[in-house]
């Protein structure tokens, strides 16, 4: 069984580039038939927050990535207290005592000295009367794993591919600090292997962890999971800048971008296959494919998720956006409206427009013309067929064609210059809005 897992922190909203790696564990689930969990790294108490968990499971709920369970770190520390006990026992995690001063220190004397600022493991040297008597000062130890230094950590990535890290060019990372608090790594692993993750999907700057932690699910005896890394996003203005890193979710839904269009987007962006519109999640997620996706950084354009939200309005069915419609705008109004509209929202300033009254600009020069068309309205029941047999009629019997024909009617119909078909509109609009649409203009 493939099991996927998005970990993002509750320390802040969800902005695109998490949400792209939630997209993407979710998408690969669902076309393994797998499962996609939930994880909430909340370890560092004193900056997460229920308000942020909160959001996250509504950003998501929104975009319509649902989890299959969900787990958070805070619950399962006792299963951290007991794993580091299994390393600490094989050798695998010690105890240090150096205070940050002290390993401040250590890596300035290090640099000055031309030498690459890594741990120097120190504390492996320390006796048990050595840490007594630390102990006896008042001193807590703060736990590192023991990497092992011996050979490259090599992994072959389902975005990257090959990839190679000399574990001997990064520090043994600490796991727990001397308060008791977790650090990311080691947790992160002990619920993967405990929550039998197969596939570890996240952002390029994990690769170096990713070293680190496959050494640890080693070391515990667990199998290895899968990893892919995913390409950063740039914004268009260079790095994804801070105003699109923290507006996040909630502001391209009120920027009126619909889920499945930003789900589809960021499936996309970076990968060899075009952004296109999809108004069916199974099929982009039939599409999906690992070997698609570029190990370049990927620009995230405002603009270009605009047009593929646009494009998507176009095809979206009624049911899918009823929701956020205006009562007047029913199944009918929202078929005829949709090509012609950017955002759902865009469809209420037609609502006044089939439902209620308006004010047709004044067309003296059409005025004949517009009451002989109010006379030559048909009787309903209308249907789409009746704008072309009301026009056809008019052309004959005013000579007019074109647009001196068109354009007087959908101007005192719609008081608009263009939008969707009129042959649509018309019967949305109905007889009695017509006749007195068409009576006001030429009156005016
Ligand atoms: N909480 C980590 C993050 O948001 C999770 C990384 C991971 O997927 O393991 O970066």
């Amino acid at each position: 069984m493939i099991t996927t897992r998005f970990a993002p922190s509750p320390t802040g909203r969800l902005h695109i580039g998490n949400l792209r790696a939630a997209v993407i564990n979710w998408l690969y689930a669902r076309q393994q038939g797998g499962r996609f969990l939930l994880r909430l790294d909340d370890t560092d108490a004193a900056r997460s927050t229920q308000a942020f968990a909160h959001s996250i499971r509504a950003d998501l709920a929104w975009a319509d990535l649902s989890a299959d369970a969900e787990v958070r770190q805070s619950d399962r520390f006792p299963l951290y207290e007991a794993a580091l006990a299994r390393l600490v026992a094989s050798g695998r995690a010690y105890p240090a005592y150096e205070t940050p001063d002290e390993l401040d220190l250590k890596r300035r004397l290090q640099r000055a000295a031309g030498k690459p600022p890594l741990y120097d493991r120190a504390a492996l040297a320390l006796t048990l009367d050595d840490r007594a008597a630390l102990e006896a000062q008042g001193r807590h130890p703060h736990w590192r794993f023991r990497l092992d230094t011996t050979a490259p950590v090599e992994w072959t990535d389902l975005v990257r591919g090959p990839t190679h890290i000399d574990p001997a060019s990064l520090s043994d990372p600490i796991v727990r600090r001397e308060d008791g608090g977790w650090l990311y790594m080691l947790p992160s692993v002990i619920d993967d292997i405990e929550m039998a993750v197969t596939h570890v999907i996240r952002g390029e700057d994990h690769v170096s962890n990713s070293a680190v932690q496959k050494q640890m699910f080693e070391a515990l005896a667990a199998p290895v999971p899968a990893f892919a890394h995913l390409s950063l996003l740039t914004s268009t203005e260079g790095e994804l800048s801070k105003r699109l890193g923290s507006a996040g979710v909630d502001a391209l839904r009120e920027a009126g971008i619909e889920p499945i269009a930003l789900v589809a987007f960021l499936a996309r962006l970076g990968t060899s296959e075009p952004i296109e519109p999809f108004v069916d999640p199974a099929a982009l997620i039939a599409s999906f494919d690992f070997n698609q996706m570029g190990r370049a950084t990927a620009r995230f354009d405002m603009e270009e998720l605009r047009h593929l939200n646009a494009r998507t309005i176009h095809l979206l069915d009624y049911a899918a956006v009823a929701d956020r419609l205006p009562a007047a705008i029913d199944a009918p109004a929202w078929a005829a409206l949709r090509g012609n509209l950017a955002t759902a929202a865009d469809a209420a300033q037609w609502a006044d427009i089939l439902a209620s009254t308006i004010a047709p600009p004044a067309a003296p020069e059409d005025a004949d013309f517009l009451t002989e068309a109010a006379a030559k309205l048909p009787p309903e029941p209308w249907d789409a067929t009746t704008w072309s047999e009301w026009t056809t009629a008019l052309k004959t019997t005013t000579g007019r064609k074109g647009r001196a024909l068109f354009h007087p009617l959908r101007l005192a119909l719609t008081g608009r210059e263009t939008g969707p078909e009129m042959a649509a509109l018309l019967p949305l609009i109905g007889r009695e809005r017509a006749t007195a649409r068409l009576a006001a203009a030429a009156a005016a």
